[in-house]
């Protein structure tokens, strides 16, 4: 379906579509296999601009909006969301100080994300405090011109390779979630260190580490907005970038479906390709109508994101929750129509499959995103 996107927007798809063609696609098998951190991908979608695209203007980026960062990343998706999701949590890290942060902490440190000279990280989940975030133990204690983080938080994206973290720790426990607040780290900060790189599943071009804080000192003036709102500025962070994942998944589906409807096409059993086969065309036809509608729903919640209303973390939920079961299920399917070459790692389908899994995951699981979605629906006919 066409959706008619402005010149700027469809410069933005242009310029990811040929980096993921020409560079993640060729090269993505490789990351995988050897848990490899794309930097040398990363720095040339810095050269391109594409980490500029949701920094405004003014501090050096393309000041585009939701729907300009889905439009992106759903291109980074179909070459792998692995770099796809070394280059969103970026972003991810940098929201923080978008919502929250003062001009001087966004004239510090935007400028530097927007060009890719640096990378960030955004820390929040522990061992104890996963769906639970207020489970977190990780605290910042004031003294004289300094905060003082003690603490470790656990599969932080970017993790060793960011070298700008927003994280969130708790200032004072009495205040329940009005007492947590959010802070920048920076590589090389006394007391903060990172941990090995796990071993995971799927997205191994991403690095993921703990983040370690032990007595780790960093100035005053590093709190992202007012004491207490960490959870707050947390929840909108979190609301602008779930369609950034949505959008990784639709992404990753469509390239299944890409590698799994050419592969039927060449396929021949009992002498015919088997895409000539009403069940493998039955399949092929779900995997489309998947994409199709996972892609109208990214696409029309970014564009209401943008005009900034009150349901956003509905509607960011609803995109994140269709579009990566989607993913998984095209994903699957796609293996299901190669047969037992879809399973070998000759093909990318396993990968594809392997990656789907973490979408509905990270940024809040899928269960936990459709309780987001019933509680605002208990809300609003509790009004009407
Ligand atoms: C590869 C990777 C990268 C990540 N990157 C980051 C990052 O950059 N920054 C960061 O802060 N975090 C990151 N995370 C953490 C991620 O966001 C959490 O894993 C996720 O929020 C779920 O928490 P958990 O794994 O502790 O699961 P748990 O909270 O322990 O949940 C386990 C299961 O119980 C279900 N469950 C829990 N509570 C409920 C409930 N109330 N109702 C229904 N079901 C429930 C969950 O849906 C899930 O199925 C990353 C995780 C991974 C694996």
């Amino acid at each position: 379906m066409d959706y008619f996107l402005s010149e700027e927007q469809q410069m933005i798809v242009d310029i990811a579509r040929q980096i993921t063609n020409e560079r993640i696609i060729p090269k993505r098998a490789e990351l995988d296999e050897k848990d490899e951190f794309p930097r040398e991908i990363l720095n040339e979608m810095a050269q391109a601009d594409l980490f500029g695209v949701p920094i405004p203007e003014a501090y050096g980026g393309f000041g585009g909006g939701c729907f300009d960062i889905v439009l992106a990343l759903e291109e980074l998706g179909r070459g792998c969301i692995g770099v796809g999701t070394a280059f969103a949590a970026s972003s991810l890290g940098v929201y923080p100080i978008l919502i929250s942060g003062s001009d001087e902490m966004k004239e510090k440190y935007l400028f530097d994300v927007a060009s890719g000279k640096k990378f960030a990280g955004f820390g929040l989940t522990e061992a104890n405090a996963g769906s639970d975030a207020s489970g977190i133990q990780t605290t910042a204690v004031l003294d004289g011109d300094e905060w003082v983080i003690n603490g470790t938080k656990q599969w932080i994206t970017n993790g060793g390779e960011a070298q700008i973290y927003t994280v969130i720790a708790i200032t004072d426990r009495s205040k329940g979630p009005r007492g947590a607040t959010m802070f920048v780290v920076e590589e090389g900060d006394p007391g903060f260190s990172c941990g090995p790189k796990e071993k995971k599943m799927g997205i191994r071009a991403s690095s993921t580490t703990e983040l370690i804080f032990k007595d780790c000192r960093i100035p005053k003036d590093r709190m992202i907005g007012r004491k207490g709102t960490g959870f707050i500025t947390v929840m909108k962070t979190l609301d602008s970038s779930r369609p950034g994942i949505a959008a990784l998944g639709i992404g990753l589906a469509q390239g299944a479906l890409d590698e799994a409807a050419s592969y039927a096409k060449q396929r021949v059993q009992f002498g015919k390709p088997i895409i000539s086969f009403q069940a493998i065309q039955h399949m092929l036809a779900d995997m489309a109508i998947g994409i199709e509608s996972a892609r109208a729903l990214v696409y029309g919640a970014a564009k209401h994101i943008d005009a900034h209303p009150k349901d956003m973390s509905k509607v960011s939920s609803m995109c994140k929750v269709y579009a990566t079961d989607v993913a998984m299920k095209v994903t699957t399917d796609a293996v299901q129509v190669m047969g037992g070459y879809g399973y070998m790692r000759e093909y990318p389908v396993e990968k594809m499959m392997r990656d789907a899994k973490i979408l509905q995951i990270y940024e809040g699981t899928n269960q936990i995103q459709r309780n987001v979605i019933g509680q605002e629906i208990n809300k609003e006919y509790a009004r009407s």
